[in-house]
């Protein structure tokens, strides 16, 4: 099977990253560090992405991770304490951990998008996350282009009678969800616009993300009346693959209009959607471009649907 060994790693490093997540959040109040771009991090990011990058420097040693997350703050001597308990949480899933490693690990998530590269968001929804709401670790391996294997570990996450879901998705493969703690992945398919029940939206809970009147007038005009459902993350994605939704509308905040966004936000969230029989576009009904850098440059707003309702959203914007 193509990408066996890949999937396998990534499947293991996400698990382990959502452990550590949550021995954060029930183990103490995770303080927010604000980055330079005002947004935050935490001792769980900075875990997570730890443990995501060692276990992939181990398995593709030359394969270039491009993560949200660097450890430059971290290494200051201010930080020294908190790099102190980064390291005792991924201890707990790699006993051999030291600061020194810990910031080697975070710091091979600097890589750039190339050939063959991995895309990694440690904690999507790090806002989600510190209100006890959704947040989801997203990893993803690109090739040429093309999104190849993507895993979302969504430890807050609840499906039928599951919480802590992780779904994993092979082009061409299909994707399956499985719950975090373990059992056997079941297939996933996106949901008929003939399922009232879940013919509603998903859009983010921070308004600043997105455009919120707009998303309402377009779900109306594609004929959703429901309510939407608001969540953090890429649980959003997760949403639409398994069927909660029929779409996720992502639109161009107004007070950000030139905000791109980054392809660790999506790329597991797309082929997840993709392989369960949904579409993603942006806006305009272009492909997201994966090929190019850290941020989506060519690209505006993304629709996330589950392939019936696709152009119907897209004559809305037009
Ligand atoms: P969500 O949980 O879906 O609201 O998305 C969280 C992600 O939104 C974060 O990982 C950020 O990278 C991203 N983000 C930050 N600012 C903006 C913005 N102005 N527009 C869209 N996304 C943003
Ligand atoms: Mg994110």
């Amino acid at each position: 099977m193509p990408f066996e060994k890949e999937k396998a790693v990534a499947i293991a490093a996400a698990t382990a990253a959502a452990k550590v997540c949550e021995q954060v959040r029930q183990t103490m109040v995770p303080e927010a560090i604000e980055k330079k771009d005002r947004s935050p991090v935490t001792v769980a990011d900075f875990g997570a992405q730890a443990v995501v990058c060692k276990a992939l420097l181990e398995a593709f040693p030359n394969d270039p991770v491009v993560g949200e997350e660097d450890a430059g703050e971290l290494k200051t001597p201010e930080m020294a304490e908190r790099l102190q308990q980064v390291t005792s949480y991924v201890q707990q899933v790699a006993p051999e951990a030291t600061p020194e490693a810990v910031t080697q690990w975070i710091d091979h998530g600097n890589g750039d998008v190339a050939a063959r590269y991995w895309t990694l968001d440690p904690i999507d929804g790090t806002k989600g996350f510190l209100r006890k709401d959704q947040y989801a670790v997203a990893l993803a391996l690109v090739e040429n282009g093309e999104i190849k294997v993507g895993v979302l570990a969504c430890p807050a996450l609840t499906i039928g009678d599951k919480t802590g879901i992780l779904l994993v998705a092979v082009r061409g493969e299909g994707a399956t969800m499985q719950a975090i703690a373990g059992g056997n992945p079941e297939p996933i398919q996106v949901t008929s616009s003939s399922d009232a029940e879940h013919f509603r939206f998903v859009e983010s809970v921070e308004s600043g993300h997105g455009d919120q009147s707009l998303q309402s007038a377009i779900a109306q005009a594609a004929g959703i009346t429901a309510e939407s459902m608001r969540m953090d993350s890429q649980a959003k994605y997760a949403a639409v693959a398994s069927g909660q939704a029929v779409l996720y509308l992502r639109l161009p905040s107004p007070k950000s209009p030139d905000y791109r966004e980054k392809i660790w936000d999506h790329a597991a969230g797309v082929i997840v959607v993709e392989e369960a029989g949904g579409r993603v576009t942006d806006m305009t009904g272009k492909p997201l471009d994966f090929s190019k850098a850290a941020k989506l440059v060519d690209n505006r707003g993304v629709i996330v649907s589950n392939g019936e309702i696709h152009d119907r959203v897209l004559s809305a914007l037009k």
